[in-house]
């Protein structure tokens, strides 16, 4: 059954103790302090920060805890702290950060490589702009390097002569997958239920609580939290946010001078294209043989139940051209693509709040192709959110209040 025939189906039943099948009678199941619904990267963040609360939590997951069909797969996700997008988010990355620490130490693993970020564009252009007025609000340590001295210092880049470069020492990358176990692992340990190949079919909420059937069971908890990545616009019809899912491409090649995108050599890297969208790419890592590039800029509108999630022949051309053009010494040999998938908000900010129409109910969706690096944080707020109502941390920016006022 689809989820809105679902939907519909659970809305016209009365109370929540029993529901009439085709069959029998069956009796509601377990109870929870708070279910999270879907466990990526968001999703398996609150599940650890409710879990070592004390919080009775039940992660549900429709595939495998982790998997390779929503946005949270592909080896590597950059991590930047002089934030172009907006200075206010850099608050919350401080915050992210110190839990990727933590993260770390109660893994025992290595998930975040700090290799320093390089951003370059015309001065004035959106990232470098946005990266120095993000440094400078903020205090944070960057080195601004002119043509002639990114020429001398990264000559893997063939820039127009115009073009400058930021740099700045905290950015780096996450391991998406490892995380995303990571955050799991730590959450079960700490007493969290997660179930794996167990998809939300429908759900309602009142003044009381929640209840949520799924493809076993049904459960009811006193709080929900929606953290379904691009199957969002699906689980929360009523929220009057479009959410748009496109589909990305990442790509791994075989440099024709390997040597020069080494991690010791080469630091993440964006390139600003004037046009809202930009290139960008990782040094070469063990886990996986190349250099990796891919193009941040929305792809074509797609379904995820329905998407093409094969890598096509075409898909080399978000990436190729700008291999010949600006890195020439990586324009080698195709090693590897993969399709993931973005969830677009209107304006390309986060949605995390409350939802409008259910006291009980929080959400976050709509990362727009650049949530992961705060997911650590995030769950923090979520578990703020579904346990106090409010989080003292500066998330107020991302609520779903500022899209009302557009209407
Ligand atoms: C190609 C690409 C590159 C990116 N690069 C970066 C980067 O460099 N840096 C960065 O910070 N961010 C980056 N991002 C963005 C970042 O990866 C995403 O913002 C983040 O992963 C979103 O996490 P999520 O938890 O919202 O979604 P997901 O991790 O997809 O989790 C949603 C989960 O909900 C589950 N679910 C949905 N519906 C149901 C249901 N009915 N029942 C049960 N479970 C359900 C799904 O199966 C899924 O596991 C990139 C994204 C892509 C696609």
């Amino acid at each position: 059954m689809s989820i809105s025939t679902a939907f519909q189906f659970s809305h016209r039943q009365h109370g929540l103790k029993t529901r009439v099948t085709g069959e029998a009678t069956k009796a509601v199941a377990d109870s929870f302090d708070v279910i999270v619904i879907g466990i990526g990267a968001m999703g398996s963040s609150a599940c650890y920060q409710l879990a070592r609360r004390g919080v009775r939590v039940l992660g549900l997951e429709q595939f495998d805890i982790p998997h390779a069909l929503g946005s949270s797969h592909g080896q590597s996700r950059m991590i930047r702290m002089a934030y172009f997008e907006h200075p206010d988010y850099v608050p919350l990355l401080q915050r992210a950060y110190a839990l990727w620490d933590e993260l770390e130490q109660v893994s025992g693993q290595k998930l975040l490589y700090r290799t320093g970020g390089l951003y370059m564009g015309p001065r004035d252009g959106e990232i470098v702009g946005g990266s120095l007025a993000s440094a400078r609000r903020h205090n944070l340590p960057f080195e601004s390097l002119g043509s002639d001295e990114l020429r001398r210092r990264f000559p893997q880049f063939h820039l127009p002569d115009t073009w400058v470069g930021v740099l700045e020492p905290h950015a780096g990358f996450l391991l998406p997958e490892r995380v995303v176990a990571a955050h799991a692992e730590a959450a079960l340990r700490a007493g969290a239920q997660l179930h794996g190949r167990e998809m939300v079919l429908d759900w309602r909420a009142d003044p009381r609580g929640a209840t949520v059937r799924t493809t076993r069971n049904e459960y009811h908890a006193g709080q929900l939290i929606f953290c379904g990545g691009p199957w969002s616009g699906k689980l929360l019809r009523d929220i009057g946010v479009d959410l748009v899912v496109t589909r990305q491409v990442l790509a791994w090649v075989w440099p024709k001078q390997p040597d020069l995108f080494t991690l010791d050599r080469l630091p993440v890297w964006a390139i600003d294209h004037l046009d809202g969208t930009l290139h960008y790419g990782f040094p070469m890592m063990n886990e996986v043989p190349g250099f990796k590039i891919a193009h941040h800029g929305r792809g074509a509108v797609t379904d995820p139940d329905r998407v093409e999630r094969d890598p096509q022949p075409g898909d080399e051309k978000t990436f190729r051209p700008i291999l010949s053009q600006i890195l020439p010494a990586a324009d080698g040999p195709l090693l590897s693509m993969k399709v993931c998938l973005y969830t677009n908000s209107p304006d390309g900010h986060f949605m995390i709040d409350r939802h409008p129409h259910h006291e009980r109910v929080t959400v976050a969706c709509g990362f727009s192709g650049h949530g992961f690096k705060f997911a650590s944080v995030v769950g923090e707020i979520l578990a703020d959110l579904a346990m106090n109502g409010r989080t003292p941390l500066p998330a107020a920016f991302l609520g779903l209040s500022r899209f009302a006022s557009k209407k």
